[in-house]
């Protein structure tokens, strides 16, 4: 039985992304060789739409661009995905990097002016407190590594 992962819906080729667009990812589609994928996007099981406005974190809270807190949908979001990985049984997540939500190391700094700083999005921070590892779409490699 192959081990079953967490993926960002996005980078599997889903339109889940803020602009209605994706994140496609070859590397990460590949993954499905080796393990069972669960795709998840958490901003979308927080009730947000498709498009969105997109988000940054600042200060703890996450804010839309036009101001408006989203903190409450992102932490549903953020349960919803973890009750997932929990159900089953998932070690490991491939997340987006950079998102508010599924970014882990680093993210956006707040300003929508496109610098990073270190920091979790909502989601990967809970995963990752939750001793699911997490990985990047760059890292993809790194993974396979590990379960070789
Ligand atoms: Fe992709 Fe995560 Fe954003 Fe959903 S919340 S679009 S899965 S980065």
């Amino acid at each position: 039985m192959k081990t079953k992962i967490i993926v960002s819906a996005c980078l599997l080729g889903e339109n889940c992304k803020y602009n209605g667009g994706n994140n496609k990812c070859d590397d990460v589609i590949a993954l499905a060789e080796k393990f069972e994928i669960i795709p998840v996007c958490p901003e979308c099981f927080g009730g947000l739409p498709i498009p969105r406005v997109p988000s940054e974190i600042k200060d703890g809270r996450v804010y839309s661009k036009t101001g408006e807190d989203l903190t409450e949908a992102f932490l549903s979001g953020a349960e919803q995905t973890l009750y997932i990985a929990k159900e089953a049984n998932a070690p490991c997540a491939v997340l987006k990097e950079n998102s508010p939500s599924c970014g882990f190391g680093k993210i956006y700094d707040g300003t929508f002016s496109g610098n990073k700083i270190d920091g979790n999005g909502i989601t990967a921070q809970l995963l990752y407190d939750n001793e699911i590892q997490i990985f990047g779409e760059s890292q993809v490699k790194r993974l396979i590594n590990l379960y070789e």
